[in-house]
This record gives structure tokens, C-alpha cells and sequence, in this order.
């Protein structure tokens, strides 16, 4: 491929991006093109202004910038705009397909109608292969702090008007707010075919991973990096090879980790857990995909080797199908023998 010959020189493997909020993309410009567009007074003054909010002491306090800031997002071009923004960047950093999470809750709750913000997202991704080479997928994703209720009652929304989605997950603050809270959601989500996945051991302890597995059912754990203080966890989640979506530089930025030389995805690589690279919210925690790798090589020894793995664990874990994994895996073969030659 053409866009190769460039990647190889750079840190970043060709990936799948696994673990990423439509809404953590978006960038300070953004917010000021679409506030004005929109008659939205903003609460800042200037791009300055904003930037200096971006200092974060856990997890909550990024939340609470993060709910505001969406305020800005109110049509269904707005969605697709912020979505091919994306689209574009990971394109540029080595993302060849995505799965894409979304906060429903977030919008329907300050007012916006369901159909805008799924038609808005769904209507980038439908383009996003021919227009950027990344092929797509779109996740639902459920607010934990709010109630199984209202998860259930946008659940069936999405159901009813047939939302073009592969899955459901779990996200927002989760402290307090754990997997069993959220059984029923998961069975009706199962019932109609849906993926599961949901963020557990983040903030939160090694337990959530386990009520994660075995409350849920999911297929995939974002985060997860606290299963580290769990060997039993551990041995089981390499027995069964269960994906764990990393972010290591939301871990930083969210203080999950001090600093990226403290960060445990070297040694779960070593211990043989299923982990990938990814970005999470790449607006808000400093970088893309291509960043993150681009950092982690700069503090740790990871070999082309590590990374190609990395990478070829972010295809293997997708939920894309054979033929499209085949052609990644293939792509990442290949860069792998570039970058190691
Ligand atoms: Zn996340």
C-alpha cells in the first residue's frame, strides 16, 4: 500500500483501534468552528482558555470538561464532521479499522434527539473505508453512573429504530458503579445479537474485571490494567486470551499511572495478556494512536516485534470480519518485516 512506505520509518504498526470515544475526539478548534456555527456561547474566551482546562487529576474532573465541552455537538453534521475529523487524523497515524463508541445518554440527556447523534456518526462511518481506507464499526456505549434504567429505555430506542450498531459497552465514572449494577442491560444486549464489551479496572479494582467476565458476558475488557494486582486474574485472562483495549496515555493524564515509564503494558505483554494500543479520548490525554506508540517507544524497550504483536492483538480482538482481519493481519506482517529490517 501506497500510505506504507512512510509508516514503516515511524513508530506506529498499522492497528486496529479498538478503544475510542467519538466524543474524546473532539479538539479545541473544533469546539470553537462548531459553537460558532451553532451560536453557542462558550464559557472560554479562547482556544488558550480551554487548552489550560486540559489538566486533569483523575478521571472525574476530565468528565466533567468532557460533558460540557459537548454542548457544541447539536446537528447531525455535527456528529459526521467531528467523526471524518477523526477518521482522517487515525488514518494519517496507522488506524486501518475502528470501532467506534458513542454515549447516547449523553446527548438524548441535554436534549438531543437519538436519531441525530447515531445518523450523525453512522452516516461517516458508512463512507469511512472508500473515503480513508479504515473500515468501521459503532458501539453504543452506556453512561455507569446513570441508571440501568435509562440504559435499558436508550437500549431499546436503539433497538426499535435499528441503529446500525455492532455492540454495547459500559463507560464514564467507574468507582462506585460497578458491572453488576448493569446485568439486565447485558442479557437484553446478548438477546439481540450484540456484542459486549465494557471498561472495568481503570479506577476501579481487579474485582470489576471479574463481574465484567462473569456478570456480562463480555467479550473484551477496555482498561483493565489493574488486573496487574491479581495474579489469579491474570493467569486467567492469558489462559483465555481475553482483549484488554489499553490507553497509556489516558492512564498518564488521568493519573490511572504517574508517568508512561510506570506504565504496566510492557510487563502485561510479557506475561502474555491479550493488549492492544489505543487511544481513548486521543483529544483530551495528548495523542492518537500513533502518539501513544511514538511515547511508549521513547520511554520502554518495545521491539518491532512488541509492537507488531500489539498490533496484530488490535486485529485478532476486532470484531471485523475473517476476510478483513486476514487483510490487516497480512499488513501488519509486512510492516513488521520493513520495520525490523
Ligand atoms: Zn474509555
Amino acid at each position: 500500500m501506497e500510505t506504507f512506505g512512510e509508516s514503516t520509518a515511524t513508530a506506529a504498526p498499522p492497528v486496529a483501534e479498538l478503544h475510542l470515544h467519538i466524543e474524546g475526539t473532539l479538539q479545541p478548534e473544533l469546539i470553537f468552528a462548531l459553537a460558532e456555527r451553532n451560536g453557542i456561547q462558550l464559557p472560554y474566551a479562547d482556544l488558550d482558555e480551554l487548552r489550560a482546562l486540559y489538566e486533569f487529576t483523575d478521571l472525574q474532573s476530565f468528565l466533567n470538561l468532557y460533558y460540557a465541552n459537548m454542548a457544541v455537538l447539536q446537528t447531525e453534521q455535527d456528529f459526521a464532521d467531528l467523526t471524518r475529523a477523526y477518521l482522517a487524523r487515525a488514518a494519517a497515524g496507522g488506524v486501518r479499522h475502528v470501532e467506534v463508541m458513542m454515549d447516547p445518554q449523553a446527548h438524548v440527556s441535554r436534549g438531543i434527539a437519538l436519531e441525530t447523534c447515531v445518523n450523525g456518526v453512522a452516516s461517516a462511518l458508512t463512507t469511512s473505508e472508500e473515503e480513508f481506507g479504515v473500515s468501521s464499526l459503532l458501539i453504543a456505549a452506556f453512561l455507569r453512573d446513570m441508571s440501568e434504567e435509562s440504559a435499558l429505555d436508550v437500549l431499546e430506542q436503539l433497538l426499535a429504530m435499528d441503529a446500525p450498531i455492532a455492540g454495547i459497552g459500559l463507560d464514564s465514572a467507574e468507582v462506585g458503579n460497578p458491572p453488576s449494577k448493569f446485568e439486565r442491560l447485558y442479557r437484553r444486549a446478548e438477546e439481540a445479537g450484540l456484542h459486549r464489551i465494557a471498561h472495568a479496572g481503570e479506577e476501579g479494582p481487579a474485582s470489576y474485571v471479574y463481574e465484567a467476565l462473569d456478570l456480562l458476558g463480555v467479550e473484551r475488557i477496555d482498561h483493565g490494567i489493574r488486573c496487574m494486582e491479581d495474579s489469579v486474574l491474570v493467569d486467567r485472562l492469558v489462559a483465555e486470551q481475553i482483549p484488554l483495549t489499553v490507553c497509556p496515555l489516558s492512564n498518564v493524564r488521568l493519573r490511572a499511572v504517574d508517568t508512561l515509564a510506570d506504565h504496566p503494558l510492557p510487563a502485561m505483554l510479557a506475561a502474555g495478556l491479550n493488549v492492544s494500543v489505543n487511544s481513548d479520548d486521543p483529544a483530551y490525554f495528548g495523542g492518537y494512536v500513533d502518539d501513544n506508540f511514538a511515547q511508549l517507544v521513547a520511554v520502554h524497550e518495545l521491539s518491532a516485534r512488541d509492537r507488531a504483536r500489539l498490533a496484530s492483538n488490535s486485529v485478532r480482538s476486532s470484531f471485523a470480519g475473517e476476510a478483513r482481519k486476514a487483510e490487516l493481519l497480512a499488513e501488519v506482517a509486512e510492516w513488521e518485516k520493513a520495520a525490523g529490517a
